[in-house]
């Protein structure tokens, strides 16, 4: 396939409209995925890739061609939805064929990729059972086999993994990406889940009420989020947020915390005012520093590798602190907290990303 441009996109339900003036270029090959809350436009956005779907504004290209009206049957793409809805009563093998059929393929071709599929999904023993002998990992990888014998320049995924159970879909998650890695086809893969955009995506599209918050691979959007809204949705546990005032005082940025005082900020290209910090997990120690706080322990999640430890400070605020696997701790524990403000993110009144100057010329 050749790259695929969304320029102006919009969507309108009669008076309502769920999509404005969406841009986006899809580069052939890479693993797209569309991440963002329940309602933001996701599924609506894919089926209009897809076709399935009208667009109300703007245009949809494939390499040079506008497709706006292109149906979905000559778009070279293959969906594949949450419900796996196979035929109860035909076998996998007739699932894998049905559609080819229908398509008038020759015997011989339909055969042979049938075969190709079963061997990419490691469901070869499988070929005569009915969808009900089947697992629900199982039947979804029928689902996507369903898929992958229309040899598709395009794969596109709607939530494939949410009905299966957490081990499940770790599992699965391993098999997509072998999967893309094998095949090398574009997919444009939709989940609601941070975790699965960020270790299978080349790149990620956050998207929020039907907007694009922010465009970049995961290693972008974890260490440079643009906004509040992608600081706190990609990053699992959630990146802490701390409320500030900002001062210029003897040519530095000052931000008065209530729980760590007055901190010296690295320069930071903005004026004086509301600021809200935000900073990682990591990022937050137990223990001493140039800046710092009492806390307690109010709650420890161990999890054997590593441990995540809820502090509560004078305030009132709580914040969670990652510490070694090899740390002890225990409620009601007396600690002190202290993190590096360089290795914090900044955000101004409006929500937006302000970059330290540091940053910047270390850029
Ligand atoms: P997501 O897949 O991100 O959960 P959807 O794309 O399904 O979100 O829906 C986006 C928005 O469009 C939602 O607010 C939803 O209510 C609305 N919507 C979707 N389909 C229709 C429809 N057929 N008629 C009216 N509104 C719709
Ligand atoms: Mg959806």
């Amino acid at each position: 396939m050749s790259g695929l441009s969304l320029r102006n996109v919009g969507k309108s339900y009669g008076a309502v409209t769920v999509m404005k003036d969406l841009n986006l270029d899809i580069h052939d090959g890479e693993f797209l995925v569309l991440v963002g809350p329940s309602g933001c436009g996701k599924s609506t956005l894919l089926r209009m890739i897809a076709g399935l779907e009208d667009i109300s504004t703007g245009t949809i290209s494939i390499g040079d061609r506008i497709v706006n009206d292109l149906p979905a049957s000559q778009r070279k793409l293959s969906m594949v939805f949450q419900s796996y809805a196979l035929y109860p009563h035909m076998s996998v093998k007739k699932n894998l064929a049905f559609g080819l059929q229908n398509l008038k393929m020759s015997k011989a071709e339909i055969e042979r990729r049938v075969a190709d599929a079963a061997r990419i999904l490691q469901i070869e023993p499988l070929l005569e059972r009915k969808p009900r002998q089947l697992s629900g990992g199982q039947k979804q990888r029928v689902a996507i086999g369903r898929a992958i014998v229309r040899e598709p320049e395009l794969f596109l995924f709607d939530e494939p993994l949410s009905n299966l159970d957490a081990e499940l879909r770790v599992q699965m998650r391993v098999e997509l990406a072998g999967l893309y890695n094998r095949l090398g086809t574009t997919m444009i893969y939709v989940t609601h889940d941070q975790v699965e955009a960020m270790t299978m995506a080349s790149r990620i599209v956050v998207l929020r009420a039907g907007r694009i918050e922010q465009v970049g691979t995961p290693y972008e959007l974890y260490t440079r989020p643009c906004n509040l809204f992608v600081a706190g949705f990609i990053g699992s546990p959630k990146i802490n947020l701390i409320e500030g005032m900002a001062r210029h005082q003897a040519g530095q940025t000052l931000l008065e915390l209530a729980d760590f005082g007055a901190i010296k900020v690295p320069g930071l290209a903005t004026g004086a005012g509301k600021l809200t910090m935000g900073i990682r997990p990591e990022a937050m120690h137990l223990g001493h520093g140039p800046v710092q706080a009492p806390a307690k322990v109010q709650l420890v999640e161990y999890l054997g590798s590593e441990i995540f430890v809820h502090v509560a400070l004078a305030s009132g605020a709580v914040y969670l602190v990652h510490a070694a696997g090899k740390a002890r701790h225990f409620v009601g524990e007396e600690v002190s907290v202290t993190f590096d403000p360089g290795e914090a993110h900044y955000f101004n009144e409006a929500g937006l990303r302000v970059e330290a100057m540091a940053e910047e010329n270390a850029a």
